[in-house]
Formats: C-alpha cells, structure tokens, sequence
C-alpha cells in the first residue's frame, strides 16, 4: 500500500491537469473533487477539496452513523487558500501548496481516530461511544430502543 502523501499527490497532479484545479474559474461555483485514503481504516476516510469563489477549500466527510449507506456526511471545513495567495506562485509552488494542505488535512483528521477496545478498528470522534469504545460496541446500546 501506498503512502498516503503518495495516494494523494497521484490524485493532485491527475485533478490539476485535467480540471485546472489550481486557477481560478470565474465560471465555476462550487465545484468538489473527493479523495478517499486508502489502507487506513474500515470505513475510509474521505476527504474533499472544493473550488469556490473565495479560493480552494480543504476539509473532510464526518459521518454520524457508522453504517454510511444510511445518511448524507456533512462536510467539515479545515482550510482555505485564497485565489491571492495561491496564483503569486509558479505552477509547481501551486502544486506544491495544494498537496501540503491537503496532506496536513488528512493528517489532522487521522489524529482524531482511536482504536475500540472491543473490535480493534478505528474510529472517529463521530462514531465513538467514549474514548476507547465505538457505537457499535458500546455498552448502552443492546438496551436502546430505536
Ligand atoms: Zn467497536
């Protein structure tokens, strides 16, 4: 398996040279590319990079429910770079901004994870009972009523 910095800077260099990700379009509104880590978890993180008018925006998908068919992720916004900032650079300075951002975003979020100490996978805050238990292990709910 891949490095994730490796997965991710695939993923980059393909998006900018086909979507043009790193310039800004005045003709796009919102408009979201969608990066999922593989070979961390079960359920592999996902993580979005959105071009909007301010600039491009980083963050990742949180999931309330374990069970992701059921509802939609909200997005959790962690970083922005201005249309300013990014476009002073050279191609591979834009690049090279992106894919740092993008890698400190995942980082961050991979951080959060704990293990449970019921059936050993990980999970984020969103998806854990306590520190060291998941939803799906968690003591109260064999007794909850749904
Ligand atoms: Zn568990």
């Amino acid at each position: 398996m891949k490095s994730t910095k490796a997965q991710a800077a695939r993923w980059l260099s393909r998006l900018i040279h086909k979507e043009k990700i790193d310039m800004k379009d005045e003709k796009i509104h919102d408009e979201t590319f969608l990066f999922t880590v593989e070979g961390f978890c079960e359920q592999k993180p996902v993580f979005f990079i959105c071009r909007d008018e301010e600039g491009l925006q980083f963050g990742y998908h949180s999931f309330k429910e374990i069970d992701p068919s059921r509802p939609a992720p909200s997005k959790v916004k962690r970083h922005l770079i201005e249309w300013e900032m990014l476009e002073s650079g050279s191609r591979e300075e834009r690049q090279e901004k992106i894919l740092n951002t993008l890698v400190s975003t995942i980082r961050s979020r991979k951080k959060q994870y704990r293990t449970c100490q019921y059936c050993s996978l990980k999970f984020p805050p969103e998806q854990r009972f306590n520190q060291k238990t998941c939803q799906n292990c968690a003591p109260s709910r064999s007794h909850a009523v749904h």
